[in-house]
Order: structure tokens, then C-alpha cells, then sequence
């Protein structure tokens, strides 16, 4: 039997209400805050991921389902910030009054050791936020991310926050890095070698617990929490901590953090829940304001975030997929069919049995699945009348059609 591949899952009947909870939530906020849906292609040339996510990052190194053809290189998008930047450039949004706001949701796909949280096609949610390089952008990319988890009923997170300073504040750190690394390097992993040299910075990123010991070196650790960013960016990041006080938005501040991807300078921050054991982060994010410039477009800051939905899914409570509203139980499908359709232009959610089995199988089946079951039988037929039956309480009446309807709507 062909069986689904490693790293993937078929969302199923019973899981599917709660993936429909995520993602009307999601609109319904970010509707109210003047979000766009951007839907863009699975599947882009490779070469937009690795200049736009950054050859030193884990995604283009060895996450990425990348093919030939008709002698083109092409890449499942591992994420899908590139991919709007390509679209914002390519159909010329920049040319609207900013800030322009986006959001997004769709699988995205990377070639990882499949574990608990951790999928090879999993599904992202984010936003991407175009135009604005003040501080005030920030915190309300961050406020939305919070606000939606909030709506979802997750109250018990970790907002950590970081700033990574510019181009300009951040070589000295990372001279200053590279200088504490270089008498321990042989130590640290392979990746770490290869980010020594092309993006130090990410090394704070490792994973490896080993690596992960090394930087506890009081030295590293002193560097660390220096207060390494110039005068700008400290500005910059003091108004978005006094704007997410104003908000109400809990955070702490996490010098270690630097999130995956190469492109992300001043404001990086993370979402974590406690309840998720070590894949613990459902939401990372960050300001990337030369990225637009560097694919092309003209120079144009910008801040996202992106979460993980199957992260999502396992924290929040499980919803039951609703009830029909009715289920019509009859010997004659033809009837059924007919009197399903004049319920469903009423508003009303129904179904009938194909195979007309005995009525008692059919409610049976209808109170499983159904709140009311509707008989539909010869003497209903013949006195042109429906049998309306509560399925919770089991109270039965007999009505004619419009009374019918008006109880199974009320
Ligand atoms: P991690 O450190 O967990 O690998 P990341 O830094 O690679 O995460 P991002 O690229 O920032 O993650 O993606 C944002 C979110 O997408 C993550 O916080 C996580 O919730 C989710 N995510 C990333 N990779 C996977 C995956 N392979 N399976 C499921 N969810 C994922
Ligand atoms: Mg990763």
C-alpha cells in the first residue's frame, strides 16, 4: 500500500474544525486591522531562497526540496517571506500608500528529521508588514501576533524580544564574536565552522547542545549582554518596549536571540509556549529592511512573522466538528434529496441515507451527526407534513413545512 511520505499528515474529518477555528480567527483579525490576503506560488525559482533567505541559513543549506525542470532550478517554498517580497516587487505594490500590510497562510515545505511539532510539509501562518521603519511597526506586528494567539485562547506565553542593531552596529559585535569564538572553534559543530565564516551571529542560534556549552563562556556571555547597538537602534528599540507597555504585551528581553534567517536586522522576537516541551517556539519574526532592495525592488523596510500551525493545533483545545442541523430519515431517496435541498435554501445543514436502510439505522446515524432528524415517511407525504424529531431531547411533532423550518432554525 502507498502510504503518505515522512514528515507529512492528511489533515482529517475529526481535526479539521479546529484548523477552520485557526484560520477564521486569523481573518477576523487581521481583517480588523487592515491585512490583505496575498496568495503566491508554491513552488519559485531557487535562487529567490537562497539570495533571499540567506546561504548561511539551515533552510538553503539542507532543508530545501529544490529540482530540475526544463533545465530550471526550482525550490518548494521552505517559508514565505521571500516569496511576498518577490510578488510585492513583481506587481508593483510599493507604488501604494505604506505602511502595506499582508498576510498569509499555506504549507511550506523543508527536508528535517520529522518529530513531535517538527513536519517536512507543515503549514505557516504570517504576516508581512511593508513601508514603515518606525518602531510603532513593530509593535503592532508583534500585538497582532499576540492578539490572535489571545484569541485562540493562549494566554500563557513568552514574548522575547531582541534587537540585532544595523549593519553598521552589529559588524563590531561580530568582529568582536568571531574574535571569542576562534580559540574554541575546532569545538564547535560543522554548521558553526561554516557560520563562523559567513554569519557569525547565527552561531548564538545553535541548536546543538554542545555549542550551546561553549557559549556559556563568561567572556561570550559578557559580550552578549553588552550593550553593543548604537544610539539609533537603542532608540529604536527603547520606543517599541514603551509601546508594548502601552499595549499590555508581556515580553522579556533575550540577548541571545537571533533568529534563523540571514536577512533580519534591528527587531527579532520569538513566541514561546511553555506547554510545548522542546519544540517550543509557535511564532518568530522580525524586521528585514534591506531585504526588498536586495531582491530588486526599490529600498523599503519591513517587519513579519511567521507561525507554525501544527505548533498551534496541539496547544489549543480541540474542537468537535459540528452537528448537522438536520438529518431526513425516509424509504424514498428521491423525496429526500428533494426536501434536503429546500432545507439547505433555508439555511438549515442537512443529509439524508442513499440507500433508504430501516429507519432505525438512520437514526441511528442521524443522532450521531445530526441535532434534529426530519422523517419523511409515506403518511408525512401523503398529509404533506414533516415529523420533526429533537434528537437531544427526543421530543417529536408533527408540522407542517414552514413550521418545521422555523423550529429547526430556532
Ligand atoms: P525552529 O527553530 O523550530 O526550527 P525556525 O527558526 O526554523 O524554527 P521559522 O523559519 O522562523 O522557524 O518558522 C516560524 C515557525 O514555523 C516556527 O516558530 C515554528 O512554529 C514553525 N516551523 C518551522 N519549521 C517547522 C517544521 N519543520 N514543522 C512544523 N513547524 C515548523
Ligand atoms: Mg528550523
Amino acid at each position: 500500500m502507498i502510504q503518505a511520505q515522512k514528515g507529512t499528515k492528511d489533515i482529517l474529518p475529526q481535526d479539521i474544525k479546529t484548523w477552520q477555528i485557526m484560520e477564521e480567527k486569523a481573518l477576523d483579525i487581521f481583517n480588523k486591522s487592515n491585512f490583505y490576503e496575498i496568495r503566491t506560488p508554491i513552488f519559485e525559482a531557487t535562487e529567490l531562497f537562497s539570495r533571499g533567505v540567506g546561504d548561511s541559513t539551515d533552510i538553503v543549506n539542507k532543508e530545501m526540496y529544490t529540482f530540475e525542470k526544463a533545465e530550471r532550478s526550482i525550490t518548494l517554498r521552505p517559508e514565505n517571506t521571500a516569496g511576498v517580497v518577490r510578488a510585492f516587487i513583481e506587481n508593483g505594490l510599493f507604488r501604494l500608500t505604506p505602511p502595506i500590510k499582508l498576510w498569509y497562510k499555506g504549507p511550506m515545505f523543508r527536508y528535517e528529521r520529522p518529530q513531535a511539532g517538527r513536519q517536512r510539509q507543515f503549514h505557516q501562518i504570517g504576516i508581512e508588514m511593508f513601508g514603515s521603519a518606525e518602531p510603532i511597526a513593530d509593535a503592532e506586528c508583534i500585538n497582532t501576533a499576540v492578539k490572535y494567539l489571545n484569541s485562540l485562547g493562549l494566554n500563557d506565553l513568552n514574548v522575547e524580544i531582541n534587537s540585532l542593531g544595523c549593519t553598521n552596529c552589529r559588524e563590531t559585535f561580530r568582529n568582536n564574536l568571531r574574535k571569542l569564538i576562534l580559540p574554541n572553534l575546532e569545538k564547535f559543530c560543522e554548521d558553526c565552522k561554516l557560520r563562523y565564516e559567513k554569519n557569525p551571529l547565527r552561531i548564538l542560534d545553535c541548536k546543538n547542545p554542545s555549542c550551546n556549552e561553549l557559549l556559556k563562556e563568561k567572556s561570550i556571555q559578557n559580550l552578549i549582554n553588552t550593550d553593543f547597538i548604537c544610539e539609533e537602534c537603542a532608540e529604536h528599540f527603547a520606543k517599541l518596549k514603551s509601546y508594548l507597555d502601552m499595549l499590555n504585551v508581556n515580553y522579556t528581553v533575550n540577548k541571545q536571540l537571533v533568529r534563523g534567517l540571514d536577512y533580519y536586522n534591528r527587531t527579532v522576537f520569538e513566541i514561546k509556549s511553555n506547554a510545548l516541551g522542546s519544540q517550543n517556539a509557535v511564532c518568530g519574526g522580525g524586521r528585514y529592511d534591506g531585504l526588498v532592495e536586495m531582491l530588486g525592488g526599490p529600498a523599503t523596510p519591513a517587519i513579519g512573522w511567521a507561525m507554525g500551525m501544527e505548533r498551534l493545533f496541539s496547544l489549543i483545545e480541540q474542537s468537535k466538528s459540528q452537528k448537522l442541523d438536520a438529518f431526513v430519515v425516509s424509504d424514498n431517496p428521491a423525496e429526500a434529496l428533494k426536501l434536503c435541498e429546500e432545507l439547505r435554501c433555508n439555511n438549515i445543514s442537512c443529509d439524508f441515507d442513499y440507500a433508504s436502510r430501516k429507519f432505525k439505522k438512520q437514526f441511528e446515524k442521524a443522532s450521531k451527526i445530526a441535532n434534529f432528524a426530519v422523517v419523511l415517511g409515506e403518511s408525512e407525504l401523503e398529509t404533506n407534513t414533516l415529523t420533526v424529531k429533537n434528537l437531544e431531547s427526543s421530543e417529536q411533532l408533527n408540522l407542517n413545512k414552514s413550521d418545521a423550518i422555523k423550529l429547526i432554525c430556532s
